[in-house]
């Protein structure tokens, strides 16, 4: 079995987390985990958490970091991340909650901070095609819908636009991004766990190029420190 693996993901909105973090989770077999998902999920089934999440998921503004900081840290701390590592996607978004990370994951360290490049415009472009399942996240777009209908062809559930697609949550997302999510960027080349990776393509040529740049980590033995490998 492959060496499991501490991953995240960064980009904007609409760069591909979301479908390239599911791909990475199954290839490495490492756990998946959305912030955005686990927001989404908490709101509808009106958990306390939900109930305060909810107005910042419909604006597109940011959930308070100490919040985010918490359900990541619980999620963290369960047996399958302990053990096999995980792939972020979604998080950390601020330089307090990549701080936080980092102390939640210390003494162990990440691996790799892969950035997903894709100029706004593409974005923008997949953000008023995307559609997504209801029940189980499964992504799709107007341009390659469900098989039947708007019926998920994973779970059956209902395909939808996501509350938070609208033009201008788009616009607070996007905004945000730059304001808050890009210095990370930054952080993370000082930190030397920066590897950029072009968004652009079929979404299996882009996992190629994901997978290969993982790989090459992992074969120069800079994995630290090692994970079970269960
Ligand atoms: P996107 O990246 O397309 O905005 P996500 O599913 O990652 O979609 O996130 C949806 C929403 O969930 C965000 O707009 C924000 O309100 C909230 N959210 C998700 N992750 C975080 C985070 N790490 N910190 C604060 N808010 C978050």
């Amino acid at each position: 079995m492959v060496p499991g693996a501490r991953l995240i993901v960064l980009g904007k909105q609409g760069a591909g987390k979301g479908t390239q973090c599911v791909r990475l989770s199954h290839h490495y077999v490492i756990p998946h985990i959305s912030t955005g998902d686990m927001l989404r999920a908490a709101v509808k089934a009106s958990t306390a958490l939900g109930r305060e999440a909810r107005a910042y998921l419909e604006s597109g503004g940011l959930i308070p970091d100490e919040i985010v900081l918490q359900m990541v840290g619980e999620r963290l701390d369960q047996d399958d991340t302990r053990s096999r590592g995980f792939v972020l996607d979604g998080f950390p978004r601020t330089v307090l909650q990549a701080d936080g990370l980092a102390d939640l994951l210390a003494p162990a360290e990440l691996d790799l901070a892969l950035n997903l490049v894709v100029p706004t415009e593409l974005v923008l472009l997949r953000l008023a095609s995307r559609r997504v399942c209801d029940d189980c996240g499964a992504i799709y777009s107007t341009l390659a819908p469900p098989k039947v209908g708007s019926t998920c062809d994973v779970c059956g559930g209902e395909v939808l636009q996501r509350d938070d697609d609208t033009e201008a949550a788009i616009k607070t997302r996007l905004d945000l991004y730059d304001e808050m999510t890009a210095p990370l960027i930054e952080w993370y080349n000082a930190a030397g766990r920066l590897v950029e990776v072009d968004g652009v393509g079929t979404a299996e040529e882009v996992f190629d190029r994901l997978v290969d740049v993982v790989d090459s980590h992992q074969h120069g033995g800079d994995f630290t420190p090692p994970l079970a490998t269960g």
